[in-house]
């Protein structure tokens, strides 16, 4: 049977509300006398809210152009840095030399500052904190119709918790087997998971696909013989939309999942 790889945030789930809170709870604490605070803090208590109107604001486009160059929780941190610095970043050589050019125990301090603030976004207020997260309706929907066949997997970064928290509201639960639900405990890098994966389902590196919005995990998984799928609908540009198909993989978007990610199942 064919094994689906599926990344959480921006792939099963459509967290971009709540790691926008995130980040600038964790850029204010860690940067109080930035001016961009000024800027964010009514964009971050719109997001709060559950409004769509941040998303227009030249800041939050930039924040969310800059994602996709990232790969971990600081790396929200080095987007806002950029955005505070008016730094013009238009590629991933760009955005690592900007990354590499920020003091180490700053982005250190970021990437726990950001799992403390988002702990206590959780505890203060569960119900608010899982209404930031949104499904994607088309995929739930496939889901449900190639239920039993396919053997749909997570694997992400993100903490058992949260990941069982957020599939009971996304209405995905009893979908994943829970030994197929590979979370930050698997190890850092993608590869990791997936390796971990083809061990658990005894099936071909061939006959797993892989669904993520970042790219750059996409590329490292690649060589393992893996399918390997850019979701178009998660955190990713028309950048990495355009390199993704330069590079021979396929980019899936939620109208045309049967033809791409469900295909040949
Ligand atoms: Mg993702």
């Amino acid at each position: 049977m064919r094994v689906l790889a599926f990344d959480f945030d921006g792939v099963l789930c459509d967290s971009s509300r709540e790691v926008f809170v995130v980040a600038v709870d964790t850029f204010s604490v860690l940067e109080p006398r930035a001016e961009l605070l000024g800027v964010l803090g009514p964009l971050r208590e719109e997001a709060l809210a559950g409004g769509d109107r941040f998303r227009n604001h030249e800041a939050y486009r930039r924040f969310s152009d800059l994602l996709p160059l990232g790969n971990r929780a600081e790396d929200f941190g080095v987007a806002l840095r950029a955005i505070e610095a008016s730094k013009a970043i238009s590629d991933q050589a760009g955005y690592d030399a900007f990354y590499a050019e920020l003091p180490a125990t700053w982005r250190d301090l970021f990437h726990r500052g950001f799992y403390e603030a988002r702990t206590r976004l959780r505890e203060a207020d569960p119900d608010r904190w899982l209404a930031l997260h949104l499904p994607y309706p088309e995929l739930v929907g496939a889901l449900e119709r190639h239920r039993g066949g396919v053997l749909p997997s997570v694997a992400t970064a993100k903490d058992s918790r949260s990941v069982r928290l957020l599939l009971a509201e996304l209405g995905l639960t009893g979908v994943f087997e829970t030994h197929l639900i590979l979370d930050k405990e698997t190890g850092i890098e993608k590869t990791v998971h997936l390796r971990e994966l083809q061990r658990r389902t005894a099936v071909d590196f061939d006959d797993i696909t892989f669904v993520d919005d970042k790219l750059n995990h996409l590329i490292k998984v690649e060589p393992l013989g893996v399918r390997c799928v850019l979701a178009g609908w998660g955190f990713n540009t028309d950048r990495e939309r355009v390199a993704a198909r330069r590079l021979g993989l396929e980019v899936a978007q939620l109208d045309d999942l049967d033809r791409t990610v469900f295909k040949g199942v």
